[in-house]
């Protein structure tokens, strides 16, 4: 299961930005899974969060 630490994220968008499919900006500017879905941009997208705050 995928998740954001909401805490740590600072809504950079980057994660949104290499794997739309799964993750959106809410309207508190941070980052909310939109999907649950395994697909190979969530690697990515934890790999290019610069606070870690995406776990799977
Ligand atoms: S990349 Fe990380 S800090 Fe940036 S919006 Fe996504 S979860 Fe938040």
């Amino acid at each position: 299961m995928i998740k954001i630490d909401r805490d740590l994220c600072i809504g950079c968008g980057a994660c949104v930005a290499i794997c739309s499919e799964v993750f959106e900006i809410d309207k508190n500017g941070k980052s909310r899974i939109k999907q649950q879905k395994n697909t190979s941009c969530v690697d990515k997208a934890i790999k290019s969060c610069p606070v870690g705050a995406i776990t799977k």
